[in-house]
């Protein structure tokens, strides 16, 4: 294969052969045992640490080990090199991005998303698909992820297959066909049928580390079904390659190579998903995904132009890689190492980057000195002197960093379109145990909202109260414990409170002057601005004066004004989320006009055009699925009813009811008890944000006398 110009000559792995990827999966379908093993077959680590011991690899947080969750997301490069196909005996880089499984972390989810170009779905052979990987995969739908899918837990008694791959047809609509089919299920699970290629891997029972595996040709017994899937795979990927869809129509040979490389085609056009089986924990199948990265996944080359802003905010460019151009990239985790201090997770999209050089940070209009690169292994990690397009590094350096920060060059000023983060949901106030801790509270939480954008701190206005707010109780627990356990900070925290959000639902004008005239110089600084609605769009500001009535360098002023301001809403002084605002008109003066006025200007002009565009209140609504006995059905909808829930379906299968619903968050507090007594402890429920909802009149005078007595709003 030629390689493309955009490659340095200095570089290790030409952009062709690098994969970037990540692990997605619902949690305990066995996203940790899976990475832990890739690592070990890329030949990184050669002992491998069991995920009930608490050793593995991408775990870092002590406490993610306690909790049996994997909470941060750890970039880690390694190695890989297929024995066969389009990209045989090539090595590849690969940099596995560890992506959490549990829903009170989709913020991490999804900034992983962002910067992986490839996934490995992975779900449970016994269980198929359930509802919480719904939310992962819709995610990697929502960043056009290109994935293959591997069922894991094969060797599990109950484990089905084509029960998974059916799952992730129906219930998530992929296009998915398998590429290997097992070899027996749960204690008979022995190898995989390579439909690709036309033979069978068997594993060596006498090497548990599944290193050995005998290449055989396809079982007796499995030749029917063989034949039955390997046709239902060239017939999926024909409707996407000409060569295939010929061949297979006159009935000729296609040769594995041929197959690939449609499948490939077909991967990268987000139009097919290739299923593997396998067990992660008995070690069987990981290999055959690591050929399927290789294969099917893209490299950096094969994704679309990121999307990128110059600093105005109007002009929209597209953004290669391309070793020999200026630096771009994207800031997408910041980690605080005991040993040497801020790390910067990064993702170079276009140019390279020198040990030494200094970027532009656009946000803070500050340059950032990259003093070390590093490369993050999976036992150690190893210092680089240049990282290149498509790489993923970690940078030591540069201080003033917020998760989604582009850094660039100068002269570019351009801004990487930052991952969406969903609103928080829940709020509660904090304070430390001791006076003499307040400052070491500061400092912690000041920190983990850096590196946490779905994690925020506020102060009440009123009562003086620290605020901070999050994607549900676990998610404030783990901030809480965090504190003690990286910043020594014993904090106690108040009760749970729901967070409420404001919208406008009209578009209105508004105007703003800040006109001061007392001696001296004065304060001039005046905007005109319209707003209107912008459902599930977040806050947009855009600047369109024309002829200067507003100077360019108000401009920035003037938006920060306004964004400012929607921090607290008119009617009840929750934020203000989804509106457009366009600045149209406004005037200055030579003397008097400055920063701070323009900022006052923004401000008062949002109030003014807020009050008139008929705002509404917004409440969290929790998608809410739950299983129970047939006999407790009655009982449960009907307390979910009171709980002004909706209900959205309902399925009974072998006496066992499963109701799905969309809940107000506000009525859930207590819910885990209350389905208990009501089932005699047998129904089991799984809860997670879905989406803001206008809360109803009755509610919203409640809320609204609450909030005058006890504001706890963010
Ligand atoms: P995660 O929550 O998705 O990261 O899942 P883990 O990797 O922590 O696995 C969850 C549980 O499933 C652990 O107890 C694992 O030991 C177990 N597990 C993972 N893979 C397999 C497998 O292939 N077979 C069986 N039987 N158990 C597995």
């Amino acid at each position: 294969m030629a390689l493309s110009g955009k490659n340095s000559p200095s570089r290790g792995t030409p952009l062709e052969y690098t994969r970037n990827f990540g692990i997605a999966a619902h949690i305990d379908a066995g996203k940790t045992t899976t990475s832990e093993r890739i690592l070990f077959y890329a030949g990184v680590i050669h002992k491998t640490g069991e995920v009930h011991e608490g050793a593995a690899t991408t775990d870092w947080m002590e406490q993610e080990q306690e909790r049996g969750i994997t909470i941060t997301s750890a970039a880690i490069s390694c190695g890989w090199t297929t024995a066969d196909g389009p990209f045989a005996k090539i090595p590849h880089r690969l940099n596995v991005i560890d992506t959490p499984g549990h829903v009170d972390f989709t913020a991490e989810v999804e900034r992983s998303l962002r910067v992986l170009d490839g996934a490995v779905a992975v779900f449970c052979a016994v269980a198929g698909v359930q509802p919480q990987s719904e939310t992962v995969w819709r995610q990697m739908n929502k960043y056009n992820v290109p994935r293959v899918a591997y069922i894991n837990k094969m060797d599990r008694t109950g484990a089905d297959f084509f029960n998974a791959v059916k799952g992730i047809r129906e219930k998530l609509r992929g296009n998915a066909h398998p590429l290997y089919i097992p070899i027996g299920a749960g204690e008979t699970f022995t190898g995989l049928v390579d439909l690709v290629k036309g033979c069978a891997y068997v594993y060596d029972e006498s090497d548990p580390k599944g290193m050995k595996y005998a290449k055989t040709d396809v079982p007796a017994d499995l030749k029917a079904d063989y034949e039955k899937y390997r046709e239902s795979l060239i017939e999926a990927v024909s409707d996407f390659d000409d060569t295939i869809a010929e061949k297979y129509l006159e009935g000729q040979e296609i040769s594995s190579d041929e197959l690939r490389v449609a499948i490939r085609k077909a991967t990268l056009s987000l139009d097919f998903v290739g299923v593997i089986p396998g067990s992660s924990f008995k070690n069987k199948g990981v290999q055959m995904v690591l050929d399927a990265v290789v294969d099917y996944l893209p490299s950096p080359l094969d994704l679309p132009p990121m999307k990128a802003f110059k600093d105005d905010g109007e002009t929209e460019t597209g953004v290669e890689p391309d070793d020999n151009a200026k630096p771009v990239g994207l800031c997408f985790k910041l980690w605080s190492d005991p040993y040497v201090g801020q790390l910067v997770f990064f993702r170079l999209y276009r140019g390279t980057l020198k040990k030494g050089d200094s970027l532009y940070n656009p946000r803070t209009r500050k340059a950032e000195r990259v003093s070390r690169l590093m490369i993050m292994k999976a036992m150690d990690r190893e210092e680089i002197d240049t990282a290149y397009s498509g790489d993923i590094c970690a940078l030591i350096g540069p201080k003033e960093i917020v998760t989604g920060d582009t850094l660039c060059a100068r002269e570019d000023d351009l801004v990487l379109e930052p991952p969406s983060f969903p609103e928080p949901v829940i709020s509660m106030s904090i304070e430390p145990a001791t006076k003499a801790d307040q400052e070491k509270l500061s400092i912690g939480l000041q920190r983990l909202a850096q590196e946490d954008p779905t994690f925020r701190v506020s102060s009440d206005q009123e009562t003086g109260q620290t605020i901070i707010s999050g994607m549900g109780e676990l998610h404030l627990d783990i901030i809480v414990d965090r504190l003690r356990r990286e910043f020594k900070v014993d904090a106690k925290a108040g009760r749970p409170q729901i967070s409420y959000r404001e919208t406008i639902t009209a578009p209105a004008d508004g105007e703003g002057k800040f006109v001061r005239q007392s001696g001296g110089r004065g304060q001039y600084g005046h905007a005109v601005i319209k707003i209107e609605p912008n459902p599930g769009k977040g806050i947009e500001v855009l600047n369109e004066i024309v002829g200067g009535v507003i100077p360019k360098e108000y401009i920035k002023p003037t938006i920060e004004g306004i964004q400012e301001a929607a921090n607290n809403g008119t009617i009840a002084g929750y934020p203000v989320i989804d509106f457009k605002a366009h600045i149209v008109f406004g005037s200055y003066h030579e003397v008097d006009s400055n920063e701070m006025a323009f900022r006052m200007a923004g401000i008062f002009a949002l109030k003014d055009a807020m009050k008139k565009a008929s705002p509404i209140l917004l409440e969290p609504i929790t998608k809410v699925e739950v299983v129970t006995p047939e006999e407790y059905q009655g009982d449960i909808m009907g307390d979910l009813n009171r709980r002004r829930g909706q209900i959205q379906n309902m399925e009974t299968k072998n006496g066992i009811c499963t109701i799905d619903a969309f809940v107000p968050l506000q009525t859930m507090f207590g819910y885990a008890t209350d389905v208990r007594s009501l089932s005699k402890g047998r129904a089991s429920y799984t809860m997670e944000p879905d989406h803001f909802e206008q809360v109803p009149a009755n509610v919203l005078k409640e809320i609204v006398e609450t909030a005058s007595r006890a504001p706890a709003r963010s």
